[in-house]
């Protein structure tokens, strides 16, 4: 080939930084909810999850879908899932990282800061590569729930807290390591589970206790090769919550049959498929026919995850937006130096500390269950920030993306990342409970807790700060005890997320982020889109803060 012309102005991907080290709002918010606790495990997440190598699994791993062999070649079924070896790698950095059931290990509990620490650490790996998080999160959340079984517990406990990834499809006893996925959604209803067909026949009982016969399919099945799922089936009682292993203790396999691998948007190195379930064994974790509120509990923190990851995306496209404008030059001005494109910047920034701010609040609730209070946030800001902050991210992936041109909307490379988050932002908002059963939820949560009252605790240290949110504040809690019909009930999610964004921002950021989003997002000064702040608005100092270098 000829040489025709000097490449230039085409910046430097942003590669080998520390996440941890650039993301100022996580560690201003981990300052405020949890000032004792030891970053250094993020410190050194941080600069895996940034690394070059890392970033070259991540690719790859969304390159190399999963394939699915539903039999070998002698004609046997085997219902055994392909993958790449990146995404063994990253499964393993995230294992060993303990973002899956570590948190609820003896050691871990101790520290009074675990779910937050494995918050953060999720936050971060997030902007490496989200999908393979999906049996990250699902262990996560099934692990407290398994003590409704003590006898499975004692034996799954052990594996699920364990950093050692083991892929391997062996029975239970034999593995350094365990995953679990969960099993509700089926073809004729999703969020209304109520609908479920899938049916468990009593089938003697055990050391685990009652053991059934499962016949029946499930529609969405995430990530099949995990060790066990806990599922909804109708029981002779109603729906109950059973632990379906995918080898039963005798090493031979489960009746589990893998249909098909979802052909999906993004979330590509995730494998989800459809499964039937032909006399499948399972055991009962909890009470029979008390299957949803089982599940629900579960829910809380697959939630939780939806909006911690959903603000590591906004992170990581905002960081590349940056470094991208901080290199790139058009009209005789590096990109950032544009006016304009300040604004947009900017704009991103506030929304992306706010998002991380709320998130991580939200994790501390966690780890205070004993404390009245944070049970009430618990059961509040759960729908408000899985609705919220999951709700903003397709918007700002897309304003991120632009922010590249071009590049911005090509597949290829390190900058090929923003397309890739683009594809994954809508499903953080779709799964584990859409924007409307979101917000519907959080009408039941207000009926139920002392909500009014505990909201208005949660906003008093930011009484005086800010006139737009004063009113806002004063208005919430007569409007809760008013309490919003369902129609109005998105509204209201959005402005408990905003005045809690708000009172967080006030008790962490500089007061350029602080009063730049007040103003905005709450006082009015703004516009449809983002880029639209207001003229008094510091950018400089909100950039600065920003910045991932
Ligand atoms: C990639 C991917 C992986 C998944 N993995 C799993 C998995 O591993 N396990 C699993 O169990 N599920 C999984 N799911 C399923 C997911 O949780 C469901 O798709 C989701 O809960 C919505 O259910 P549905 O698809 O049946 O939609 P529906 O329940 O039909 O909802 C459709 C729309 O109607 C709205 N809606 C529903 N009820 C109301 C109402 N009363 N008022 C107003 N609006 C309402 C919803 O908000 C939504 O926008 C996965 C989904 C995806 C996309």
């Amino acid at each position: 080939m000829v040489t025709t012309h000097e490449v230039f102005n085409q910046p430097a991907p942003l590669v080998d930084t520390n996440l941890f080290a650039a993301n100022r709002a996580m560690q201003a918010a981990l300052a405020f909810n949890a000032p004792a606790l030891d970053t250094a495990p993020l410190h050194v997440l941080g600069a895996v999850v940034g690394s070059g190598e890392m970033q070259t699994h991540a690719r790859l791993a969304n390159v190399h879908t999963p394939q699915l062999k539903t039999h070998n070649r002698f004609g046997q079924r085997i219902d055994q899932v392909e993958f790449h070896p990146s995404y063994h790698a990253l499964m393993t950095e995230a294992v060993g990282a303990g973002l899956h059931g570590t948190a609820f290990s003896p050691e871990q509990q101790a520290t009074g800061h675990a779910h937050q620490l494995r918050a953060a650490g999720f936050m971060l790996f997030t902007e490496l590569e989200p999908s393979i998080l999906c049996p990250i999160s699902m262990s996560y959340a099934v692990a407290p729930a398994l003590k409704d079984n003590p006898a499975i517990h004692a034996d799954w406990a052990p594996g699920l807290t364990s950093r050692a990834y083991d892929p391997a499809l062996k029975v239970w006893r034999d593995k350094a390591g365990l995953t679990m996925g969960m099993g509700l959604t089926e073809k004729q209803g999703g969020s209304d589970v109520r609908a479920n067909t899938t049916r468990a026949e009593p089938a003697g009982t055990d050391g685990w206790g009652q053991r059934f016969s499962v016949t029946g399919h499930k529609w969405f099945f995430s990530a099949p090769m995990c060790d066990a799922f806990l599922i909804l089936a109708q029981t002779a009682s109603g729906l109950s919550c059973l632990f379906l292993p995918r080898v039963l203790s005798d090493g031979s396999l489960n009746q589990i049959f893998i249909q098909r691998l979802k052909d999906k948007l993004g979330n590509k190195a995730n494998a989800s498929s459809e499964v039937e379930f032909v006399g499948a064994s399972a055991w009962l974790v909890g009470e029979e026919g008390r299957g949803i509120p089982q599940i629900l509990a579960m829910g809380t923190m697959t939630r939780l995850d939806c909006a911690l990851g959903t603000s590591g995306l906004m992170r990581q496209a905002l960081s590349i937006a940056l470094n991208h404008t901080s290199q790139r030059k058009a009209f005789g001005k590096t990109l950032i130096d544009q006016p304009l494109m300040k604004n947009v910047l900017a704009d991103l920034a506030l929304e992306s500390e706010a998002a991380t701010a709320l998130a991580l609040r939200l994790a501390r609730s966690f780890d205070r269950a004993s404390d009245p209070h944070e049970q009430v946030m618990t059961r509040l800001l759960t729908p408000v920030a899985k609705f919220w902050i999951c709700k903003r991210g397709s918007h700002f992936a897309q304003e991120a993306m632009e922010c590249l041109g071009g590049n911005g909307y090509v597949e290829e490379g390190g900058e090929g990342i923003m397309a890739r988050i683009y594809r994954e932002m809508p499903l953080n908002s779709i799964w584990e409970g859409a924007g409307n059963i979101m917000a519907i939820d959080l009408l039941r949560a207000l009926r139920k807790a002392d909500a009014a009252a505990a909201l208005a605790h949660e906003l008093a240290p930011a009484r005086g700060m800010h006139p737009a949110l004063d009113r806002l504040a004063a208005q919430l809690p007569i409007r809760v005890e008013e309490m919003a019909s369902e129609m109005e009930a998105r509204r209201l999610a959005q402005d408990v997320a905003l005045a809690v964004q708000g009172s967080l921002l006030a008790q962490t950021a500089p007061t350029a982020v602080f009063s730049a989003f007040c103003d905005s997002r709450i006082g009015g000064a703004w516009g449809h889109s983002f880029g639209s702040l207001g003229a008094g608005v510091d950018f400089d100092a909100i950039l600065e803060r920003a910045m991932p270098h």
